[in-house]
């Protein structure tokens, strides 16, 4: 056992929401509307010099502007840094070949983000614990003549005591669809267990195979994860029969559908951090590109138009988190590695050639004649990633492995992973 340092997020409910409903909704536009300034200015810097702007030049050109003094000067910087940072991660996808990442957009009346999330820290919010109370700061254009602040009553679950006022870093008031809600960011020390062992395991995420795993010990699991694919189709054809997209009936069934989700990624997680401990895993690597392979376009446009939006951009980041943070409770570290080429390169010689393909969801190659489950194929390239050549070479593994993973499935009844084989029906 050892101690940690960590960030957790603590969710509270407000206890006088009409009270502040109206100065937070004024927040929330003022946020999203100095996002809209920034988010032209970053437009036509592209467009005049190629640069993406970081987020501390951003708040150079934009400091003056007026729309920065409608919230706290912390507010209006860390809205600037959200949004540098959305187009840096949009170009870094584009740049390692997903052509389906989109660049942040305007966030307009009668989106699914018209309120921003406004984020206050040290010098915006004041915190009395034993009261349950903290205070937000506006503005110095949205300050009322009797108030400069937003004097919110909070509540956490039953369960949780909010740390010591010191260990909250931030407050973030989120608009969660139907209410404003408030998330304290805090660092607190946690005790993790010490690493189950020094074995790796290589994850591949995809659409059709949720999670594809490769095992040092040179055993393969694939999770179809179908559960997905059914809410998929269900909810996207419910939601497509509402008459309006961003009616009230239809955010109900949005925000059901990603709880679901949220779910399914807590199982899936739990299992996997089970199974390291059991093969003394003491690190993963996770492929981090949200793209898909291209041999998979059918598949995803069976899917509805918002279900693939949904699944490909923020889901896969989403599972990951889930997966780092109950990982790395059990000691078990998590490491993010660029999926480039690794659905393409043969993990058994390292080639990569246009002869080698995937039929069937075989890899086969060309050079080696190695025949392979693409999807363990692509999760041992990633396994490999941080390896030393000589840590791979060195092993001389046999491959016979890589076409035989077994497959394990989530079963509904009892919320648990079993291998296919045990499924009765
Ligand atoms: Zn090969």
């Amino acid at each position: 056992m050892a101690n940690k340092v960590v960030p957790r997020t603590f969710k509270a409910s407000l206890r006088n929401h009409s009270q502040v409903e109206g100065d937070l909704d004024a927040l929330g536009f003022s946020g999203s509307k100095l996002w809209n300034v920034g988010r032209w200015t970053v437009q036509r810097v592209w467009d005049e010099i190629e640069h993406i702007p970081e987020h501390d030049e951003l708040t150079a050109y934009l400091k003056n502007h007026e729309r920065y003094d409608d919230l706290h000067s912390q507010s209006s910087q860390r809205i600037l840094q959200e949004l540098a940072e959305a187009f840096h991660s949009w170009y870094s996808k584009r740049t390692n070949g997903d052509t389906r990442a989109n660049p942040p957009g305007y966030r307009k009346h009668g989106d699914e983000h018209p309120r921003s999330t406004i984020t206050f820290k040290n010098k915006g919010f004041k915190l009395d614990t034993e009261n349950n109370r903290v205070r937000l700061s506006k503005g110095k254009n949205t300050k009322d003549y009797w108030s400069d602040f937003a004097l919110c009553e909070y509540e956490t679950r039953p369960d949780v005591d909010l740390p010591t006022v010191e260990s909250v870093q931030q407050v973030r008031a989120v608009w969660t669809g139907d209410k404003w809600e408030l998330h304290f960011v805090c660092r607190v020390e946690i005790e993790v267990a010490d690493a189950p062992g020094e074995s790796t395991v290589g994850i591949d995420l995809g659409i059709c195979t949720f999670a594809a795993l490769a095992y040092e010990d040179e055993t393969a699991e694939l999770y179809p994860l179908g559960c997905l694919k059914e809410d998929g189709y269900y909810f996207g054809k419910h939601i497509a029969n509402c008459d309006d997209s961003s009616s009230e009936r239809a955010e109900q069934l949005h925000r059901k559908w990603s709880n679901r989700r949220t779910h399914y990624f807590h199982a899936l997680s739990k299992h996997i951090v089970e199974r390291c401990v059991e093969k003394r895993v003491g690190s993963i690597t996770i492929g981090d590109l949200s793209g898909v392979r291209e041999d998979e376009d059918d598949e995803v446009k069976n899917w509805g138009t918002h279900g693939n939006l949904d699944l490909h951009g923020w889901a896969f980041d989403r599972f990951t988190n889930i997966l780092t943070y109950k990982a790395e409770m059990q000691g078990v570290e998590v490491n993010p590695v660029s999926e480039r080429d690794t659905s393409k390169t043969c993990s058994c010689c390292g080639r990569e050639r246009d002869s080698n393909r995937v039929e069937r969801g075989l890899y086969v190659c060309d050079s080696c004649e190695l025949v392979a489950n693409a999807d363990v194929n692509g999760a041992e390239n990633i396994r490999q990633v941080p390896l030393s050549p000589s840590a791979v070479s060195a092993a001389d593994r046999s491959n016979g492995w890589l076409a035989q993973p077994s497959t394990v499935l989530f079963d509904k009844e009892t919320g648990s992973f079993v291998p296919q084989e045990q499924v009765r029906s």
